[in-house]
């Protein structure tokens, strides 16, 4: 059995979102809020994704602003074609959705857009281009060893050195979600078992803010992601999970699966 790392992201949020997801088979019910939620995460990330293109295009700093909102625009313009499976509902006018997606991304604009500056200010256009532009983006890797597989939305390469990256559109806590942390260590062992080498950290991307933090691979956040892996196993096995096992009524609340969680 493999497990998707993406599980372990969601097993720490409630290992019973995996029992009624995976075993029972519950597709929670679209929303508006949920739909607008898929579609601002796919647009960030594009965008996330085009840093190194757009960079490309630039001879100084200050043209980064105008290229910025350029490119939310051609995001934007090829959503439609890149992210047709998201575009499926008939009943959703998906024009006026994209449109609040955008003014809501207008305001990031401006801090991706401080931040690349100060990275082309300090290194240059050519060496900035170098330290954006990935190794490898969407990078599906499966080791037998580990019994995970994942999909890393970008692996840098510096010093001969692999980075996994990975990008999340929610809002940023203090320092990293538990979650963000268990995944990223995730993808790091992925990339250890493939290239045999030893890999101390990863980064998780929070685009709203435009930072990148780091993940250090340490003994037991290691530990962590293997006993996870083994708690998601077991529950794909059969293991049910109690109703609120991590005690929290925010995360009931602002769980999709709600409204059938309490009722099974
Ligand atoms: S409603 Fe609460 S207990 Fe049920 S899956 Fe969601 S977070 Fe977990």
């Amino acid at each position: 059995m493999q497990i998707n790392v993406s599980l372990l992201n969601a097993h720490d949020f409630c290992p019973r979102v995996i029992y009624l997801k995976e075993v029972m088979e519950i597709a929670p019910d679209a929303s508006i809020r949920k739909t607008k939620g898929l579609i601002g995460h796919a647009a960030r990330k594009e965008l996330s994704l085009r840093q190194s293109k757009l960079l490309g295009r630039v001879s100084c700093a200050s043209e980064i602003e105008n290229c910025l909102f350029c490119e939310l625009d051609n995001v934007l313009s090829d959503f439609p074609y890149i992210y047709k499976n998201l575009l499926e509902d008939n009943d959703i006018d998906y024009e006026k959705l994209l449109a609040e997606i955008k003014s809501e991304m207008l305001p990031e604009i401006k801090i991706i857009n401080e931040k690349l500056m100060l990275v082309v200010d300090e290194l240059g256009i050519d060496k900035a281009l170098e330290y954006v532009t990935p190794w490898k983006v969407e990078y599906f890797m499966k080791s037998e060893n580990l019994k995970l597989s994942g999909r890393i939305d970008k692996v840098m390469k510096q010093n001969n050195n692999l980075i996994p990256v990975e990008i999340k559109t929610s809002s940023p806590p203090h320092s990293v979600w538990q979650g963000d942390r268990i995944q990223t260590c995730a993808y790091c062992l992925l990339l250890e078992d493939k290239f045999n080498g030893k890999i101390s950290y990863g980064f998780v991307e929070y685009t709203k803010i435009h930072e990148q933090r780091p993940v250090m691979t340490t003994e037991q956040l290691r530990r962590t992601v293997i006993n996870t892996r083994d708690n998601v196993i077991e529950i794909l096995e059969g293991k049910v999970p109690e109703i609120c096992p991590h005690g929290s009524g925010k995360k009931c609340e602002a769980c999709d699966f709600k409204e059938v969680c309490y009722e099974i």
